[in-house]
């Protein structure tokens, strides 16, 4: 039996990790957290019984106390609560499947103490890859991409451990706004940018998928995995998302994964790595695709992408500066506060006034976070 816990289990990640977990059977859940949606996580809690649940609400936590007082486990809550349940000793791999820089303390805890990690949560990498991809070597923990184009990188490396990459093709959808002008985006209300073409995911990633920023932050994410520079990393624009990603050798050799849009597939290969399983579902069928096209990414219009280019260039903090102003203008988005064009331009205007730290540990990354989200309060709100 595979034991795992899952940070983030109520969202769209860590629903369809439990939608493998079971189908597959042999997978216990031992550890589980959310943040405030306690209705669907009693509902887990009553189906995958684990030992340990965190709510991060600790009003929510207590209520869930009383609801599941029948049960045999322990709630907790906070930013503590996330660490136990991502060292829980029982557990050997952690799905990271929470949004944002929240899940930069648990992973590096639960990386700390041996567990592999099934990584969903860019934002982490994207902020602390400088130290989280070197305390992985020195821990010897796999980290296993659960992002679908960086799964597809990492299937298309399988056996290849002599060779070099020669470059990465990432490939992107373009989103829901692909071939609009910047002036015909002046108007996108919060509905339009939820509405990605061909995935379904949490709300806070499509709205990045909208604006590129998503793909900025897979780049990035990709640098860090893949030990790559960022001039091997090739954006692609393939808007029917069946080629997932791709790697190109030295004699030229493009090594690619294709499938139908099923977030159930990476995530089952990262808890099974390096076996493949079974996976009901739509299989891909080459004959009903009338084509598979190709474009370079419009970094004009969405200048998301080219501002992540900057900020990965620049390096240090600004990555958790672009990062950082990129999730409180998400929010503020959502929240129907501030215009769509104004989530890049805060991003711009965050990077432009960042002070800059070159190699910042934890508690600078951090005190980054904080400090971009004191400028954009001054300015914005
Ligand atoms: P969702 O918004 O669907 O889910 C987020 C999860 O995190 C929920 O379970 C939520 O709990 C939980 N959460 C939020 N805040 C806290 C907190 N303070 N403490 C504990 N748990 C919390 O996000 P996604 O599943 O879409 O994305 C998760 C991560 O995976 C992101 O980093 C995203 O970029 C990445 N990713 C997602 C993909 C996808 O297809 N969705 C694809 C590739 C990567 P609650 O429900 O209670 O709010």
């Amino acid at each position: 039996m595979k034991k795992i816990a899952i940070l983030g289990s109520t969202g769209s990640i860590g629903t369809q990790t439990l939608e493998v977990v079971r189908e597959q059977g042999d997978i216990q859940v031992t550890a589980m957290a959310a943040g405030s949606n306690i209705d669907l996580l009693e509902k887990q809690m009553r189906e995958f019984l684990p030992s340990l649940v965190c709510v991060w609400d600790e009003v929510k936590a207590r209520e869930l106390r009383t609801r599941t007082a029948d049960l045999k486990v322990r709630i907790v809550s906070g930013m503590d609560g996330l660490i136990e349940v991502a060292v829980q000793p029982e557990c050997e791999i952690l799905v990271t499947a929470i949004v944002g820089m929240l899940g930069i303390r648990p992973t590096i805890a639960a990386i700390k103490s041996g567990k592999k990690i099934a990584l969903a949560n860019k934002e982490t990498l994207v902020t602390a890859g400088h130290i989280i991809m070197p305390l992985a070597k020195e821990c010897n923990v796999p980290i296993l991409p659960v992002d679908s184009e960086h799964s597809a990188i990492f299937q298309s490396l399988q056996g290849e451990t002599q060779n070099e990459i020669s470059r990465i093709l990432l490939t992107a959808s373009g989103g829901p706004f692909r071939g609009k002008c910047r002036s015909e985006l002046e108007n996108i209300q919060v509905e339009d940018a939820l509405r990605h073409p061909n995935w379904a995911m949490g709300r806070k990633i499509t709205i990045d998928s909208s604006t590129l920023v998503n793909k900025g932050l897979e780049v990035m994410e990709a640098k860090w995995l893949f030990g790559v520079d960022l001039e091997q990393i090739q954006v692609v624009v393939h808007p029917q998302s069946v080629i997932h990603s791709a790697v190109e050798y030295a004699d030229g050799a493009v090594i690619a994964q294709l499938g139908t849009p099923d977030m159930r597939l990476p995530i089952q290969y990262a808890l099974y790595y390096p076996e493949r399983r079974n996976l009901s579902g739509e299989r891909l069928d080459l004959f009903s695709l009338a084509q598979l096209t190709f474009e370079k990414p419009d970094t004009e219009t969405f200048n998301g992408l080219a501002l992540a280019y900057e900020a990965m260039r620049r390096g240090g903090n600004i990555p958790t500066v672009y990062n950082a102003a990129n999730e409180k203008a998400v929010a503020l988005f959502l929240e129907r506060k501030i215009r769509y064009l104004e989530i890049t331009e805060m991003i711009a205007s965050c990077m432009e006034q960042a002070t800059f730290v070159a190699s910042p540990n934890l508690d600078e990354i951090l005190e980054t976070e904080a400090s971009v989200y004191d400028y954009i309060k001054s300015r914005w709100q």
